[in-house]
């Protein structure tokens, strides 16, 4: 069955606030496709001078399973590898509000379609996640496709390189704040994929679920980063991030 707007999404889910469409409807405005101005990179390109480095591409030392393992990811020529089925992977350094660089590349070699195409996810403070997955020429529902805040809010364009070519996310997040058990100030996301704004200072409604609305629950103001083994072999390197701190809290 070829996928069109009729058979990518939900139905019989429910309607997100604020808007008119069910969670993963089908029916949503697909984002623009724009092609990337600037070149493919060969060779990532070397992080700032106070950057805090989570991955250089040597090894996965700071990196542990969701249980607190060893990550059991492939390490080669300078990229990590989903290896499938041994799960998603955590860094051990938690933190919160930050500048985050992330650069990924799904499978040159295309196989399956919609959310079975390259996914995988990064995930802020382990609950947030800005979808990855291989939107070349791959339909799928708008609030899944190429960063988006899945489950909520598309991204304002398609700006995917070819399968297999390196991606590069930048983020700038501010997380949520909590007073006990209230919610005193949701969480803000701005990304780019490739040097164009997919979210600008973004509300989320709460971290990531499938089929479902999203609550906010209290945690703390750092977390681990978190990249999703969603069963495909995606690739991620020179991951690093800044920390932030917001004006109100000096
Ligand atoms: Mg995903």
């Amino acid at each position: 069955m070829t996928p069109d707007a009729s058979n990518i999404g939900y139905d019989d889910t429910p309607i997100l606030p604020g808007t008119n469409y069910h969670v993963h409807d089908g029916n949503r405005p697909q984002p623009p496709v724009v092609t990337p101005g600037e070149p493919c990179c060969e060779e990532p390109v070397a992080p700032p001078s106070d950057a805090i480095v989570l991955f250089d591409g040597s090894d996965l030392s700071g990196w542990v399973d969701k249980e607190g393992g060893p990550a059991a990811w492939k390490v080669e020529n300078g990229y990590m590898e989903v290896v499938p089925k041994t799960g998603s992977i955590q860094t051990r350094e938690h933190f919160g509000d930050c500048q985050l660089h992330v650069e990924w590349a799904a499978p040159a070699e295309v196989k399956g379609e919609s959310q079975g195409r390259g996914n995988s996810g990064v995930f802020l403070m382990g609950l947030y996640e800005v979808q990855v997955l291989d939107c070349y020429d791959n339909l799928t529902y708008p609030d899944g496709t190429t960063g988006a805040l899945y489950g909520q809010w598309p991204p304002l364009a398609n700006a995917c390189r070819k399968p297999g070519e390196w991606q590069v996310y930048d983020i700038i997040w501010e997380g949520p704040r909590f007073d006990g058990d209230n919610l005193v100030r949701p969480a803000f996301v701005t990304v780019l994929l490739n040097g164009i704004v997919l979210h600008h200072h973004r509300e989320l409604m709460g971290p990531t679920h499938h089929r479902v609305l999203s609550e906010y629950e209290p945690h703390p103001e750092v977390g681990p980063l978190e990249l999703q083994d969603h069963g495909d072999l995606v690739r991620f390197r020179n991951i690093w991030y800044r920390p932030l701190t917001a004006d109100d809290e000096g």
